[in-house]
């Protein structure tokens, strides 16, 4: 029988599959690698638990609709546990923010930092809700399929100043370097450049201040699970180590997918939450429309990599919060350099995840589990090589953190590992080793982004970070809503 084909169990695939499988159309799940997750993959070490990619879970409402739809309790699957504070923001000269959204606190922390911020910090967080209203709420699970739904949203963006960055939206409002540091940096969360990324990505804020952020008891693997475990209790059917090589075509039609071990499934309609570039390019590059989209989406800027360091301890740092941003010395000129340099800087920022301070099981016991990333150039920016560079940049990574952050870290160390722009290159087929796909910029957002659904072959979409509305968890899960209202329709 032919079914609706979904490549790729990261969350947009996986969400994807769970809302067409509950709107009765069955569905098949290939994913290339031995398991579920995509960037949200978990590497398991003598007893270590890491959570891969992605820590900060927010909008839990996203994946609750997910199970209501279904007609299942999300708390029967995965327990989400409330984490205080969001983040805790720290710098070099000794300066600490612990933000998170307890109104009074922030602003008396905020006073500390410059009393006329206080006010100033107000009209950024009404100015960041308008957004999340209009850009999130609104548009964030709409498709873009034509000019005219971005004429639409026109006059909102313009009202908003959608043109600035969110660096120089966050200036107007505050004037302290530090505090304009805290709530710019956000757009790194999904890949965007804070100097060059439109404003409307200023809403991630007042999305963390509405909903909060969350941890999934057991890490984020076992919300991948709760949501795998969702879509085969309604019937789906999901195929690890399944590497799709090809989409075969009928005219502009897909017909069917192709493994590269020469598995083949007959499809009625296909959806890729692979790598934009890697399915016009790579899956469909024997077609056409796959070479003309291919070359096309290569000419667009595609977001920053990640060097990412997991590493586990025989020693829990509880002086640590559950997520740390360890600003360097340079914020600006790093993060230009991260965009546009072809070299590596010698100073870096950085994101300390500590889960064992919500959940202590992801290590044995007496021990904690670890992970640290530094933005980098994606290998388009910086050729680099990362056989070389990657231990290179570790080792001054573990002498940073263990200086300023965790005493002791080298003689503590029982095991780690590391992810490099190769590793985002080759095991994820992700073009130039981009961490979160097409940069989110304006002229590369909404309908300038890869669309839900392709114009020329009506049976192919996409899901997932390259497509609208964007990455992050809440972005692609977004996304596969947008998909599957296209794909569901379709099919009626
Ligand atoms: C280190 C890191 C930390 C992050 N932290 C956060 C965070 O805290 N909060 C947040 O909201 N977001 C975070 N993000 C961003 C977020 O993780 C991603 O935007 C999101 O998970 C991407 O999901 P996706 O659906 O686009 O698919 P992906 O996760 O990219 O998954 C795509 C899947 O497709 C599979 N695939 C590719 N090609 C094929 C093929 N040919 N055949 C079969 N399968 C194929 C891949 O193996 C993969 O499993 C982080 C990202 C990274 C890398």
């Amino acid at each position: 029988m032919k079914k609706n084909i979904v490549i790729g169990a990261g969350f947009g695939g996986l969400a994807l599959a769970i809302r067409l499988q509950a709107a009765g159309i069955p569905t098949l799940l290939l994913e290339q690698r031995d398991k579920p997750g995509g960037r949200a993959y978990v590497y398991e070490d003598q007893g270590f638990i890491f959570d891969a990619g992605p820590t900060v879970i927010t909008d839990p409402s996203a994946i609750e609709e997910l199970f209501t739809l279904a007609g299942k309790n999300l708390a029967d699957y995965v327990e989400l546990m409330p984490v205080k504070p969001f983040y805790r923001l720290c710098w070099e000269d000794g300066k600490v923010l612990n933000y998170d959204n307890d109104q009074p606190r922030l602003e008396e922390q905020i006073h500390q930092f410059n009393p006329r911020d206080v006010e100033g910090y107000q009209q950024f967080l009404a100015y960041s809700q308008a957004v999340f209203r209009e850009g999130y709420l609104k548009l964030g699970t709409v498709p873009f399929l034509s000019f005219r739904d971005m004429m639409r949203a026109g006059p909102q963006l313009a009202r908003l100043q959608a043109w600035r960055s969110v660096y120089s939206m966050v200036s107007k409002f505050i004037e302290d370097e530090h505090l304009r540091q805290a709530f710019s940096f956000h757009s790194l969360l999904v890949g965007g450049n804070p100097f060059a990324t439109s404003s409307i990505y200023t809403l991630i804020h007042a999305l963390e201040r509405e909903w909060g952020v969350w941890f999934p008891r057991g890490g984020t693997g076992a919300l991948v699970q709760g949501m795998v475990k969702l879509f085969e209790d309604l019937g789906g059917e999901l195929i690890l180590n399944a590497k799709v090589e090809r989409l075969e075509t009928e005219g502009e039609k897909i017909s069917a997918v192709t493994l590269a071990d020469g598995r083949h499934f007959p499809a009625s309609a296909v959806a890729s939450n692979a790598d934009v570039v890697h399915t016009y390019e790579k899956l469909l590059g024997h077609h056409p429309v796959g070479v003309s989209r291919a070359t096309s989406l290569k000419k667009k800027r595609m977001s920053n990599s990640l060097f990412v360091l997991y590493f586990g301890l025989n020693h829990h740092h509880s002086q640590l919060a559950h997520h740390t941003v360890c600003f360097g010395a340079r914020y600006q000129a790093l993060i230009h350099e991260i965009f546009n340099s072809d070299a590596l800087a010698d100073d870096f920022s950085l994101y300390l995840h500590a889960p064992c301070v919500t959940d202590p099981s992801l290590a044995p016991e007496g021990c904690a589990s670890y992970y640290v990333l530094a933005p980098v150039p994606h290998l388009g920016t910086a050729d680099l090589d990362w056989d070389v560079e990657g231990p290179r940049l570790r080792d001054r990574i573990f002498e940073y953190l263990e200086e300023r952050y965790m005493p002791g870290l080298r003689d503590q160390l029982v095991t780690h590992r590391i992810f490099t722009p190769f590793d985002f290159r080759d095991e994820l087929g992700a073009h130039l080793g981009s961490a979160f796909s097409v940069e989110p910029i304006l002229t590369q957002s909404a309908w300038f982004r890869p669309h839900n659904r392709d114009s020329r072959i009506p049976n192919l979409y996409l899901v997932g970070a390259g497509t609208h509305p964007g990455a992050g968890i809440p972005g692609v899960i977004g996304s596969a809503k947008a998909t599957a209202g296209l794909m569901v329709e379709d099919q009626k």
